[in-house]
């Protein structure tokens, strides 16, 4: 019998949720996650997905899984350290490492458990962290579970980090002090100010931690937001995800060998749970073999993103501050925007609402990510909707 207690917990908490709009309903895509998608027997283009390359359903990476899955079976076995380590797991460390420009790197099962693993086999109790005020839920997470104190700096105010950063050196009370930030921000597409941080970092000997889940294969020619600035010897953690340009699953760390060794001796998740599959690492390391040797379906991320985000300038949309594909289209208020994007629904367009509280009061916006995978068709689609709703709700 189900715990009386746990029932009413579940069940008020439920109907709050509802009440508040915070409930959110799932949508179940029929099929691959591409450029468009099929919900409900319908068919859209697909603006919400992270698949910024195309590689989810990329013919070469299906071709690298199948065969990873004929040779080593399905699952990898063990933990890493028992002898779940396959030799694909190492050559996908390889390639991460020559990927990020580092001596070493280490690869986790996502990104939300390579950052629960990274900053607590490092930071403890004794420690303070600097962190982004819109950093990751996952780094807010692993941050936690490292015991540190945690001090948010207002979103890349570099001034403030300044400033927080003296305190924290000069309070003498911390043994380590890591400032941490995202390298793209992916509610506005903005990217960090990694030289600024680097500088007021090297100041006072402090550790750079940069989350670069939305800038690897996107910003600096696909290497990453660290490569754009030309930073690979200042930071020292370069975190990204598997998961989104690179279009399988799975995290990382990119680093010097004596860190990835400790991360391999001391992170939990690396420790005690069994690695991504023989056809996950397979197609991981065709991605990467291909983003090492040719920025062409970059080069078209780009091109659609600025194609997308020219038109909806044109039509008078505020696209906020984004400097990267990833294109917000600024509405404001919360329910106009969900509307918004109902109606966008409505015309075949799936582009996601997103309001407070994940966003600023007042700055509702339907953010849009095109993709390398999106056709100059799909795109003029998409803005002859955007300027359909945007007239018909007197918003142009
Ligand atoms: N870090 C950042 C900055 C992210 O945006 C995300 C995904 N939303 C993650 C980590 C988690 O990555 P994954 O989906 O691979 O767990």
């Amino acid at each position: 019998m189900t715990s009386k207690t746990l029932n009413q917990f579940l069940n008020s908490n439920l109907q709050q949720l509802k009440q508040n709009g915070l409930y959110n309903e799932i949508d179940t895509v029929q099929g691959a996650n591409g450029p468009t998608i099929h919900i409900h027997d319908k068919e859209f283009i697909n603006l919400s997905s992270n698949n910024y390359l195309g590689l989810a359903t990329d013919e070469r990476l299906k071709i690298a899984a199948m065969e990873a899955v004929e040779v080593y079976g399905v699952g990898s076995g063990a933990v890493r350290t028992i002898n779940g380590t396959l030799d694909l797991h190492e050559k996908l460390e390889e390639n991460l490492a020559q990927f990020k420009g580092t001596e070493a790197a280490i690869a986790y099962q996502s990104g939300f458990n390579c950052n629960m693993a990274a900053i607590s086999a490092v930071m403890d109790d004794q420690d303070i962290i600097l962190s982004d005020a819109l950093n990751h839920a996952s780094i807010i997470d692993g941050c936690r579970l490292s015991k540190a104190t945690i001090i948010p700096f207002a979103h890349s105010d570099m001034d403030d980090l300044r400033k927080k950063a003296k305190e924290a050196a000069d309070s003498g009370k911390y043994k380590k002090i890591m400032i941490i930030t995202d390298g793209v921000f992916s509610m506005d597409g903005d990217i960090a100010k990694l030289p600024d941080i680097v500088e007021i970092a090297e100041e006072r000997n402090i550790i750079t931690y940069v989350d670069d889940a939305h800038g690897s294969g996107v910003t600096g020619n696909g290497f990453g937001t660290v490569k754009h600035f030309g930073l690979q010897e200042s930071i020292d953690f370069q975190i990204g995800t598997l998961s989104k340009a690179i279009g399988v699953v799975g995290g990382y760390v990119a680093g010097k060998k004596n860190l990835i060794n400790w991360l391999k001796a001391r992170s939990r998740p690396f420790l005690f749970s069994t690695a991504v599959s023989p056809a996950d690492a397979a197609a991981s390391i065709k991605a990467l073999d291909l983003l090492i040797n040719s920025t062409e379906l970059n080069k078209k991320l780009w091109g659609n993103g600025n194609y997308l985000k020219q038109g909806l300038r044109k039509l008078g949309f505020d696209i906020g501050k984004s400097e990267t594909p990833i294109t917000p289209c600024i509405i404001g208020e919360e329910k106009i925007t969900q509307e918004f994007s109902r109606r966008l629904y409505d015309e075949g367009v799936y582009a996601k609402s997103i309001v407070f509280p994940t966003v600023p009061k007042g700055t509702g916006r339907v953010r849009n990510m095109p993709t390398a995978a999106h056709t100059k068709e799909m795109l003029d689609k998409t803005l002859s909707a955007y300027e359909k709703v945007g007239k018909e709700m007197g918003l142009l």
